[in-house]
This record gives structure tokens, sequence and C-alpha cells, in this order.
């Protein structure tokens, strides 16, 4: 019997070198004695990274659904699997027993087919964080009908795009949403994406906020009615381990977002193998990301890994900042929740609160903390460390992507010592390497460089949906034979990975490279500096010189700013070097993020090279706004 939670650090060794020595019997094992195959694989891995073409599981069938929801009637019918928490705190929770959500799933299974979706059609789903979103995901994966979340944030322009880009025949959306104190005119945004996109012949609209809204003959179809008709029960469609379960679009962060195709064993293989381990999820326990299912995230811990483990997972409809910045710990409260997930520019901002706000609430049920999107910087790890997990909670920063499917490099809480700013280990089945500029793999420990995967895993995404061509470039194509990540790293004494920002964010000043993330964790350090972001611009004796953008905590405080310069500099250099000094430093009130909160260098970068009459689509940013005043105070 192999283990399927990992419990001390000696087991984490011992585990992971069967399975990079043996991956195959490694996960051959893990797959057949925690799955409901209908029928078992003929070839646990075939591979190829010069075409490059990954399966797992070949001749395997099996359907998804039966294995997040199904085999788990038996055994836990009348247990939570879905905790809705709505965006007003008054209206209640929403307990979705597992029966209750076999139900739900089917009827909106059956819905589907009635409508005409078969196997391998293409649905977006453009949702907010409300039930109907998991169970929309769930019911085109029972027919094996391939989703495509959009993330319910996003423009019309942004929308007609990824509808487009994979054709969907059918859109799932609602009336509108909530977000904190706003309602957002959701079928308003469908509408308008609508005039553009030819191929979508349903629109099935789930209700939420009761509006009066325009609904277009022969297309749009309120659901409701459809799912009282419905039957509750749906067999499910037999797959190949193989056939994709959904395309999800990377965020955009260094530009045009990339249609990622996921194939359905392998990944529920993955994700409900790391969620186990590397949030130590036991039974009774309640699990909670703060993600939206509109990203991976959300997908693989807010969905399937849970699911596949028979868990409880909460999702939550609102945004942490209401009715006050409490809420996230009010939630924690409520619920008992064991394990929480969210992303650095969530803890950046509630940080900015101050403590009282978390004090406030009882938040002893917290064993584990995650963080992911971004590295997390020094200062918001100590205070996510001291003021949530009370110095008891280990955090585990894990670092992962749209295109891994899954967790790659994190530490296993209780097992993994932490270290503020690493990722620390890769995760069981994980072969990561660092490459320098040369194509040259860096051994040993004490090395920086380019981050790289060298054997595949069961999550990799296989293809970008439609371009092929593409996925070879962009991953395969850098180093030969490797998975390339895009990120930098180092790696170490002890063989901890961190993280040190993305490649092409990397800045050469006299000759030397530095990544993003160490500087900006220095200059987080200074009190009163809430986040930074630093890009490089043409200097003529540097060949680069370093720009630095900095939010500081008290808006409208009248600190000398001269004075706040020298002082973050003099961190810099006591930190890494007078190398990474700032030659420029520019004090704004927010940083221009994508939708999932990243801070996106990109737009900073050509502002700091005064490069501004090309700054691309600024309309998929969270806060377009911000870009225009960065723009007025340039330095
Ligand atoms: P695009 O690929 O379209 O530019 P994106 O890379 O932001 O967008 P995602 O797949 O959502 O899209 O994000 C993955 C990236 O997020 C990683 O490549 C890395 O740069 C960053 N990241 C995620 N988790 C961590 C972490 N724990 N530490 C550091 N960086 C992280
Ligand atoms: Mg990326």
């Amino acid at each position: 019997m192999s283990n399927y939670h990992i419990k001390h650090l000696e087991e984490y060794y011992q585990v992971y070198r069967k399975s990079v020595r043996e991956p195959e019997n490694f996960w051959e094992e893990i797959a057949g004695e925690h799955f409901l195959w209908r029928k078992k694989w003929d070839k646990v891995l075939e591979w190829d990274f010069t075409k490059p073409e990954v399966k797992w599981f070949q001749g395997a069938k099996l359907n998804i659904t039966e294995n997040c929801i199904d085999r788990h009637l038996a055994t836990r019918g009348d247990q939570t699997a879905i905790l809705f928490e709505p965006n007003d705190p008054k209206e209640g929770a929403e307990h979705i027993t597992y029966r209750q959500l076999y139900h739900r799933v089917n009827k909106f299974a059956n819905v589907l087919k009635e409508q005409g979706v078969k196997k391998g059609d293409r649905v977006c789903i453009y949702v907010p964080m409300i039930p109907e979103l998991a169970i929309s995901v769930l019911a085109c994966a029972r027919i094996g009908a391939i989703h495509s979340v959009v993330f319910a944030g996003f423009s019309a322009t942004a929308l007609a795009t990824r509808i487009n880009d994979s054709d969907c025949k059918m859109v799932i959306t609602s009336d509108g949403s909530y977000r904190g104190a706003k309602t957002i005119d959701l079928k308003g945004i469908v509408d308008e994406a609508l005039e553009n996109t030819p191929g979508v012949e349903t629109v099935l609209v789930a209700k939420r906020i009761n509006s009066d809204i325009k609904m277009k003959e022969g297309r749009d179809k309120w659901l409701q009615p459809f799912l009282d008709k419905a039957s509750d029960q749906c067999k499910a469609e037999i797959m190949d381990a193989e056939d994709p379960l959904f395309i999800l679009y990377t965020s955009g962060s260094t530009g045009k977002p990339k249609g990622m195709v996921h194939t359905i064993a392998g990944y529920m293989v993955y994700t409900a193998y790391t969620f186990k381990n590397a949030f130590q999820y036991k039974e009774n326990d309640v699990y909670w990301c703060t993600a939206d299912i509109g990203w991976i995230t959300g997908h693989s811990y807010i969905v399937y890994g849970p699911l596949a483990n028979g868990a409880t997972s909460v999702m939550f409809e609102g945004v942490p900042s209401y009715p006050d910045f409490g809420r996230f710990w009010d939630i924690v409260e409520k619920h008992k929740v064991s394990q929480f997930y969210t992303a650095p520019t969530a803890i950046r901002a509630l940080a900015k609160q101050g403590v009282e706000l978390v004090e406030k609430y009882d938040l002893s049920s917290l064993k584990v903390l995650g963080s992911v999107g971004e590295p997390i910087n020094e200062e918001a790890w100590h205070w996510y460390n001291d003021n949530v997990g009370k110095g008891k909670s280990p955090i585990i920063d894990s670092w992962w992507q749209t295109e891994t499917g899954g967790i790659m490099i994190t530490p296993i809480p209780y097992v993994t010592p932490t270290k503020p700013t690493y990722a620390t280990l890769p995760f069981i089945g994980i072969q990561p390497c660092l490459m320098d500029e040369n194509g040259e793999e860096l051994k040993g420990n004490q090395v920086e460089g380019r981050l790289c995967i060298k054997f595949p895993w069961p999550s990799i995404a296989r293809t970008i949906w439609g371009n092929h061509q593409r996925y070879k470039d962009t991953y395969f194509s850098t180093y030969e034979n490797k998975y390339f990540t895009g990120d930098g790293s180092l790696r170490d004494e002890v063989g901890y990975y961190r993280i040190t920002g993305r490649v092409d964010d990397v800045i050469i000043v006299s000759g030397h490279n530095l990544g993003t993330a160490p500087i900006e964790d220095a200059i987080n350090e200074h009190p009163a500096v809430s986040e930074s972001a630093i890009v490089g611009f043409p200097h003529d004796v540097k060949g680069s010189a370093l720009y630095g953008y900095i939010t500081l905590k008290d808006v409208g405080e009248s600190r000398n700013h001269d004075n706040l310069r020298k002082e973050i500099n003099q961190l810099i250099s006591d930190r890494i070097g007078p190398i990474a000094k700032l030659n420029k430093i520019q004090f704004t009130d927010g940083l221009p993020k994508t939708r999932s909160g990243k801070i996106m260098r990109r737009i900073l970068r050509k502002i700091a090279e005064k490069e501004t009459s090309n700054l691309g689509d600024i309309s998929t940013l969270l806060n377009p706004e911000v870009v225009q005043n960065i723009m007025d105070n340039a330095l």
C-alpha cells in the first residue's frame, strides 16, 4: 500500500525518490488504489517532449464526476460537499451535501443534453461564484462536454475572444452578480459579447439578482424551469483517460492568454493526490480556497481536488472587504475552516488594514495556511504567519501554473520546515531543474537559473486549444526535452526553491541578472510600504537601471518622499547590494493588476521606457484607472 498521506520529512524523501525512480509504478499505484475506473489503463505513460506529446493512463475509461460525487454517496451522502457562503452574510450559508450535489449535477447534465450539448462540445461558463458555477462545471464533465470557464469579471471583449477561440456553442451565465455592495449586469456583458460570437446557439441563464433583463428569443433561456422538469438521474458518459476535460485560459500577465487543455485521468489523479497531501486534508476538515473557479486554482482546489477526496469545500461569492475587511476571518470563525488558501495580493490588502480586524475573530480552527499566484514577500508572510496562523499553522507557499494543473513546488505542512519566500521542495513526482542562459543544467545547490521540469507529471496541460505549435514554441522549444515554466528560481543550500520572478521581467543591470521578487521583497520590508513593483528602463552606462513603483500603507500621510526614497534604497543596499538600488522611485496609489490580482509589470515597463503609445489592451485589468494616474506622474 502506498501512503496517501505523507507524514514526516523522511517519508517525503522516501516517497519522492520512488516517484522519480519509478514514476510509472508510483502513479499506477496511486491511481489504482484511490479511484473508480470503468476500465483500467493499458499503458501508464507515453511521452515525447519533442513533439510534444504526453499521455497518462491510456486505454483507461472513467468519468471524473463518478469519482467526485457518486462514489461518496454510500459513505458520505449527507456530508457537505460544497459550503456556499454568499456575498451578503445576512443571506446565510448553504450546505450542499454530496447527495444533493449528485441530484443537482444530474439535473443540470440532463438540461445540457436536452439543449443539444454533446460529448466533445465546448460550453462557456461565465457564472459568478454561486453554486451553479461548480454544478455546471461538473454537469459538463458528466456528459463529456468540455467546459471553458471564463472568470465572470472579464469584459465583453475578453469573453467574446475566449468563446470564439474555443468555438463554444453554449454559454451559461446568470442575470447578474453581487460583488460587495455592487451588483453587476452580467447578462448585459454576455449580450454585448455575443454580438461577435457566431457559434453560440444557446444561452442558459441562472437567476441570482432577480433583475429585469432582456432575453433574446430562441437563444436565451432561463435555467430554472428546465432544471425543475429534469430527471435527477443522468448516466455518466464513459470517457477515455486522455479525452479533454476542460479548456482554461491563463491569466494573461505576460500577453495574450493561452487556452490550456487538460485531460481527464491524469488531472484527476494529480489534483486529488496533491490536495490531500499539500493541505494535509483530514476527515471532517473544512477547507476553503478563496480563489474564483474562473482560475485554475478554483478548478483544481475548489472543485476537482477536494471533491475527489470527499472533502467539504467552501465557495465564497463575495470580496474580502465586504461588509468590512474582517469578512475572511468572520467566515473562518463561522465555518471553523481548517485549511485556508489565498493569494499574496489579498494578504497584502488585508495587512494594510491592521490587525484589529483579525483579532476580533476566533481563528483557532485553522491548521494550514496557503498562498499561491505570486511570490509572497517576507513581510506579508510574517503578517500571515503571526496574525492569522498565530505561529502554529504552517504556510504552504505553493508554486504552480494554469499549465501544470496542480501544485508543483510546495512545503507539505507539518512535514517540510517552511522558510519565508521559499516554495521549498518539489511535490512528489515533480522533477524541477534550473538552466543557465546557454542551455546547460545547473547542478548542485546554491544556484540560480530558469525553472524547467524534466519529466512529465499526470496533470501537465496537453496542448493549447487549436494551436499545438504555440504550445511547443512556448514551453518546449527554449530547452531541449524540458518543459520551460517561464519563471526564474534559485535553489538554496538545502535544495529549497525560491521563485525569483518571471524570466520576461528579469532586468540586466551592469551585466547582472536581477529577478524582481527579491528586490520587491526588500522594498516591502520598509514599514511604510504596502506593495511594490520594479522594472528596468534603458540607461547609458548600466544598460538598464531600476524603476520602482511603490504604494504606501497610509494613503494621504505626508511623509517626506525624498527621505523614504533614501531609506528604501538603503534597505535594498543592505539586503541585496548596491547594484539593486533604484534609480527612480515613483509613489503611486495603486499598481496595475490582472483580474486574478497579479501585478502586471509589462505595463509598468512601458511607462518606465516612455513607450506609452502602445500599452496594449488594458481593459482586462482589474484597475485600469490606475494606469493613467501612473502615466501622469511618471518620472
Ligand atoms: P500568462 O501565462 O497568461 O502570462 P500567468 O502566468 O499569470 O499568465 P497563471 O497560470 O495564473 O497565469 O499563473 C502562473 C504564474 O504565477 C507562475 O508562472 C508564476 O509566475 C506565478 N506564481 C504562481 N504561484 C507562485 C508562487 N507561489 N510563487 C511565485 N510565483 C508564483
Ligand atoms: Mg504564465
